[in-house]
């Protein structure tokens, strides 16, 4: 893979700080049931890296001090390590929030058939990519079989009651194909609502649109194409000021499988620690104060957040 960040770090992004933390997001680890050819953590059965029970221990201590409003978990296939549960369920009992990236397919897995259960017993908001309403292009994306296996863990949540109530949220996540923007994501969720409503009379509550990054494999396959200049133009192009003040890592931190600490998943994907007095932290010597007004680590991916309606874990960041 051709490595994109020594075409990123010299930046004129604006410089942004930190506001209140409210969202710890924490990749569990990298083991999943899936292989998806544009993994941007080459996750898969084989892979061992998981987070240690010691670093549990730690992400529930932190929850515990109440700073924390939402814990949004992240993989590979989270719910394949041994201990979500455990953490869901602490989590929950502090009153926190609780989002689980989930890749749906999951849902039917050998080993996995109550974790619907779960989830909806536990009130956990639901977000889980489906990147089209077709099979072919779903299947093409994340592998043969994956669109029908997609619709019947939706049908799962739905019989649950995922859509139907607000503590059962299920929110669907769209990326484009290829080197242009999402169109608008209010357009694009009533088109979705249309197509899976009428073919398989399931529901959701929304869709996220977010842009690809220009990192990873999406960024390597531009340098490949040679299209990384353009697709980087575009994005800068398409600048939006008003986004920088919701910009995801103003109020959120992602945390790697070993507990190191990061402005956002994109730059834990990077490599590009967050940075306190120069030094990158750890999250058993996290104290929550001392993010704020922090300067948040910049490179040029960071337009991708910031071009047309805005970018985030949690979709748009404007209309
Ligand atoms: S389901 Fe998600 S985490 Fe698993 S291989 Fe596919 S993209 Fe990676
Ligand atoms: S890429 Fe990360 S650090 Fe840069 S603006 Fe987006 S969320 Fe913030």
């Amino acid at each position: 893979m051709l490595a994109t960040l020594p075409l990123l770090e010299k930046t004129d992004f604006p410089a942004i700080q930190r506001g209140p933390l409210k969202t710890l997001q924490v990749n569990l680890g990298y083991r999943c049931n899936q292989q998806c050819l544009h993994c941007h953590v080459d996750a898969g059965p084989n892979r061992k890296e998981m987070m240690s029970h010691e670093n549990i221990n730690e992400i529930i201590k932190l929850l515990s001090s109440g700073q924390i409003e939402t814990l949004d978990l992240t993989g590979g296939a989270p719910e394949l390590h041994p201990e979500f549960r455990r953490l869901v369920e602490r989590a929950r009992a502090l009153d926190v929030h609780v989002i689980d990236r989930c890749n749906l397919t999951i849902l039917s897995e050998p080993g996995q058939q109550n974790l619907a259960q779960f989830l909806a017993a536990n009130q956990v908001e639901v977000v889980a990519s489906l990147p089209c309403y077709t099979a072919d292009n779903v299947d093409g994306q994340r592998g043969k079989g994956v669109f029908d296996a997609s619709i019947e863990g939706i049908r799962q949540l739905n019989q649950l009651g995922y859509a139907d109530s607000s503590d059962h949220v299920l929110n669907l996540v769209y990326n484009p194909t290829g080197a242009f923007l999402p169109p608008s994501q209010v357009g694009l969720e009533s088109d979705y609502k249309k197509q899976l409503g009428e073919q398989f009379a399931i529901s959701f509550n929304h869709l996220f649109t977010i842009t690809n990054m220009p990192i990873k494999r999406f960024g390597s396959t531009l340098i490949s194409k040679g299209e990384f200049n353009n697709y980087m133009g575009l994005l800068k192009a398409s600048f939006s000021a008003n986004n920088l003040q919701t910009v995801m890592c103003r109020d959120l931190i992602s945390i790697d499988w070993q507990g190191w600490l990061y402005d956002c998943d994109f730059n834990q994907m990077l490599e590009l620690p967050l940075l306190l007095g120069g030094k990158k932290k750890h999250i058993s010597e996290l104290l929550v104060e001392q993010l704020q007004n922090n300067d948040i680590v910049i490179a040029d991916h960071c337009y991708g957040c910031t071009a047309g309606q805005g970018s985030s874990c949690g979709g748009a960041l404007s209309d």
